[in-house]
């Protein structure tokens, strides 16, 4: 007997309304009636843990079924089932008082986040974002139920009579309307699955239903094809880190992000309390050696997919991985305005950065070497974590290395200083000559090469006040002079008068500096904090004004023998070598110019003349 029913709201524009606040994320009514799905399977088994249901061998499954010819797109669950008595009340009172709260509340705005639809209990009625029509069929588990039919095209009216379902559990069969038919597209659909169902607890197979079938089929078609669930039910996340192996984690990497390079470094995360989390965060592997590229955290709450780098639960700084992190505790539907105020979410994300710190500690203190393995690629991203964190700093700074000239793995206590200074490279290429002065004299400075390190230095002598931080370009003269301190004289006066009269360059500092090197006759050094600020400048285009150029001084070696000789030398010949020593002290701090170095060339001839 067919029964009619008033659904009990008072709007009649429910659906307009819900389908206009939703239009924007569409795809999603597929998650929510495959996640109602999975909860109804997940409700019959805790029955039957408490012998309240009784199995009847059939594995739980979810079938979703593609009829184009009907434009139906039925999901199908051998979970708990429904009477009469609960879908009415489930599906027509509870629900559509839910869609009343949720109009009541937000008729007057017009930018409510579509992702606060499931708080309201809507998630069955998403299914008219993309329907004209939806029915209902289901069989309650409960021994002697009836099996009920349910129907209704989105106004305020249904119907409701016995059903034929003849197994336990629910389909839903969506009517696919012409504005939802981008809905009966199998790649469509098959992306939205791989993306929001994709870890669902429960095997869903998916399948598109003949709808061409003739008589003339050959035979061999006619064998049942062996398909296979779309979603993987147990994904790595859920196993015991201890139970994992590498070629898990990186199977696992792959196949959650396209990505062709294997991850460097993994942390998995499992925390029981005071809240459950589980993740996995992936460092990837760095391609561009100057810049950090942007990651993917997928969030999901019991496997059901919810949204992509949520920044209110996870760090900022934790955006740059790659990584899955499961959170039972959030609602399915999180609305972006409800994780900014839920204080147990901003627990999350400080409860995340502890347990990477933990991990990383704990890494360095019991393989160090492997640490240092791949400290390179992963430390910008901890650099980065530092400066946005501040805590996250204090946590990790005893276990953030710095790389030397000579190839060891230095911590912060462990730095080389002069006179609490760390020299630092930030070019191999470039500094290469200042970096064999270095070692030539048994001196040793860091190789900070990432554009991050410009920040982080900067960063660093602000919370560690009394180091600082020169490039091995910058001061380097105090670096390598000589030990045995010789007074300037009058002579060195006369030496730097000379180059700076042969140069003319107004803004050129010259000194004189006896250095260890013999070899040497000058080296340029460029003021460190107005190099900074201009490789800010660099970095962030010129919202500063004018670039200005940073000073640079030529440190004249008054140890080396053609300094020493050129006081004796006739002016032409003089002013040509000062000159020369000038050019060669640019080459080995950075690249010539195009006029400079045709000048150069013109001088290296005059230069071999002399001979
Ligand atoms: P929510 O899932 O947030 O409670 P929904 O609108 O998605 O809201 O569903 C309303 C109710 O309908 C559910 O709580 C559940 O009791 C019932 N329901 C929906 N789908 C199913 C299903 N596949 N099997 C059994 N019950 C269901």
């Amino acid at each position: 007997m067919k029964r009619e029913g008033q659904i009990k709201v008072d709007s009649e524009n429910l659906f307009p309304i819900i389908k206009k606040w939703l239009y924007s994320d569409k795809d999603i009514f597929l998650r929510e009636i495959v996640a109602n799905a999975c909860d109804a399977i997940k409700k019959f088994q805790s029955l039957c843990l408490i012998g309240e249901a009784e199995e009847d061998g059939s594995a739980p499954r979810i079938d979703i079924t593609l009829n184009k010819a009907e434009k139906t797109l039925t999901v199908t669950d051998n979970g708990i089932g429904m009477t009469e008595d609960e879908v009415e009340k489930y599906i027509t009172q509870i629900a559509f008082s839910g869609a009343q709260e949720f109009l009541d509340k937000y008729k007057d705005q017009t930018d409510a986040d579509a992702g606060i639809i499931g708080h309201f209990g809507l998630g069955f009625y998403s299914a008219y974002m993309v329907s004209e029509n939806v029915e209902i069929e289901t069989l309650s588990y409960q021994k002697g139920a009836k099996p009920v039919h349910w129907e209704s095209d989105g106004s305020h009216t249904y119907e409701i009579e016995d059903g034929t379902k003849d197994t336990r559990g629910t389909s839903i069969i969506m009517h696919i309307s012409e504005d939802g038919k981008e809905f009966l597209d199998e790649y469509k659909l098959r992306s939205i699955l791989r993306k929001y169902c994709h870890f669902m607890p429960f095997e869903i197979y998916f399948t598109v239903a003949d709808d061409k079938k003739d008589d003339t089929a050959d035979e061999k078609d006619d064998q049942p094809k062996e398909i296979k669930p779309v979603n993987n039910i147990s994904p790595l996340w859920l196993k015991a880190p201890k139970d994992c192996t590498t070629e898990e984690y990186e199977d696992f990497y792959r196949e959650t992000f396209t990505d062709m390079n294997l991850p460097l470094f993994w942390i998995h995360l499992n925390v029981d309390y005071p809240f459950r989390l589980k993740g996995i965060l992936y460092f990837p592997k760095q391609t561009d050696k100057l810049q950090v590229m942007p990651g993917e955290i997928k969030l999901y709450a019991n496997q059901v997919y919810i949204a992509d780098n949520i920044k209110e639960v996870v760090p900022e700084f934790l955006m740059l991985l790659k990584g899955v992190i499961d959170c039972p505790d959030l609602p399915l539907n999180v609305s972006r305005s409800f994780l900014q105020n839920d204080s147990e979410v901003a627990k999350i994300s400080k409860h995340i950065t502890k347990k990477v710190a933990d991990k990383l500690t704990s890494v360095f203190k019991n393989e160090r070497k492997s640490y240092e393995s791949y400290w390179d690629d992963i430390s910008p991203f901890i650099k980065f974590g530092c400066i946005k964190d501040e805590k996250f700093y204090d946590r990790v700074k005893d276990i953030i290395l710095y790389k030397s000239i000579n190839g060891d793995y230095k911590t912060f206590g462990e730095l080389p200083k002069q006179n609490d200074k760390v020299y630092y490279a930030s070019s191999t290429d470039v500094q290469a000559q200042y970096i064999k002065m270095f070692k030539d004299n048994g001196l040793d400075a860091i190789i900070l090469e990432h554009n991050i390190d410009t920040h982080f230095v900067t960063f660093l002598e602000y919370k560690e006040s009394g180091t600082k931080f020169v490039r091995i370009d910058a001061e380097v003269g105090e670096a390598l002079r000589s030990d045995e301190q010789k007074e300037q004289t009058e002579g060195d006066d006369k030496i730097a008068e000379i180059f700076k009269s042969a140069l003319g360059m107004e803004k050129l500092t010259v000194v004189t500096e006896a250095l260890k090197t013999t070899d040497t006759p000058a080296i340029l050094t460029i003021n460190e904090y107005e190099r900074r600020m201009s490789d800010m400048q660099r970095i962030y285009g010129n919202m500063f004004g004018e670039t200005n150029k940073a000073s640079e001084t030529l440190i004249v070696n008054t140890n080396n023998e053609i300094v020493k000789k050129l006081e004796n030398l006739e002016e032409d010949k003089r002013n040509l070598l000062c000159r020369h020593i000038f050019d060669l002290a640019v080459l080995s701090q950075r690249r010539l110019t195009a006029a400079e170095l045709e000048g150069f060339v013109e001088r290296s001839v005059k230069v071999m003349e002399l001979l």
